[in-house]
């Protein structure tokens, strides 16, 4: 048995920095699979064999790989949803879902009993589970405000003032359009904040970043996001403490990923 592969599941794939960051980690044969949701569960299942330890899993799996896992952590279970798999001995699958904890561990001590999440999707839905278990009040907007309902957040209409907005709409992931045409509030509405979280992630800081950066609001963009699930998915998998600060630094400068065998079989 060489050494331990790990890899993220996705459909597309190709955008990922889980590479670079698990890379820097010391996770050297870490690397992207793209899976169509039509082998998803076969995939998975033989990766095990391939000498796969473990996996990250992101759109549109999250669900999929939830349903498929032996085991599965309370958090995954209730958010429905996983995006760290470990493989056991005997066949064993266990989910997890380290997008609710990287959450709140990327607030640390910031102020949160009170909290807006933009959005009814996947991550508005760990982002919910995650707020609401750290005490907080939680409130959710949804586009599509029927999606919204039954999230475990009270459903508003407009913006609300609350100590931390969570956007976990993909509303600003194209950087050549203003976010604020799709969103209930304009830019000097972010001062209702005192913190203001974006889970979208470009090249460079999103527009909603930058506002709030420049009205002096604290912020938590989405790369820090990145680097705080994936540290936790490697503490499930090594045992280990992460080497946090390499991690985010290599989200930031993905370029520093070494090329790794585009097929995980060979
Ligand atoms: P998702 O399940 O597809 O949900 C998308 C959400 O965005 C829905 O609430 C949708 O509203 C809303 N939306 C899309 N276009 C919109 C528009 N033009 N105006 C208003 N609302 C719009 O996606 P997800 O998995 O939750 O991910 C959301 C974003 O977070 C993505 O950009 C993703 O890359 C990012 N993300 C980042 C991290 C990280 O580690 N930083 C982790 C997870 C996700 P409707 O219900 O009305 O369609």
């Amino acid at each position: 048995m060489g050494e331990p592969r790990y890899g993220v599941l996705g459909w597309p794939v190709a955008h990922s920095r889980s590479p670079a960051m698990m890379q820097a980690a010391g996770l050297r044969r870490y690397q992207r699979l793209p899976v169509a949701p039509a082998v998803f569960s076969d995939t998975v299942r033989a990766l095990p064999g391939a000498g796969f330890c473990g996996a990250n899993v992101t759109i549109p799996h999250k669900e999929a790989a939830l349903a498929l896992a032996t085991t599965a952590s309370e958090s995954a279970r209730e958010i429905g949803a996983a995006n760290t798999l470990t493989f056991g001995a005997d066949g064993e699958i266990a989910a997890d879902n380290t997008d609710a904890p990287g959450l709140i561990a990327a607030l640390g001590d910031r102020p949160r009993r009170s909290a807006l999440v933009l959005g009814a999707g996947g991550s508005a839905r760990a982002a919910v589970w995650a707020l609401a278990r750290a005490g907080a009040d939680v409130a959710i907007w949804n586009r599509t405000p029927r999606r919204a309902a039954g999230l475990g957040a009270r459903v508003v209409d407009r913006a609300v003032s609350a100590d931390v907005l969570v956007n976990c709409t993909s509303v600003g992931l194209d950087r050549s359009s203003t976010p604020f045409k799709d969103l209930p509030l304009d830019a000097d509405g972010l001062t209702q904040y005192a913190t203001v979280v974006d889970l979208v992630y470009n090249a460079g800081a999103t527009m909603l970043i930058q506002e709030a950066a420049h009205r002096g609001i604290a912020t938590v963009d989405g790369l820090e996001i990145l680097a705080r699930q994936g540290a936790l998915s490697f503490t499930i998998w090594t045992g280990q403490p992460a080497p946090l600060d390499s991690m985010r630094a290599a989200v930031r400068h993905p370029e520093s990923e070494a090329q790794c065998a585009p097929n995980p079989f060979r």
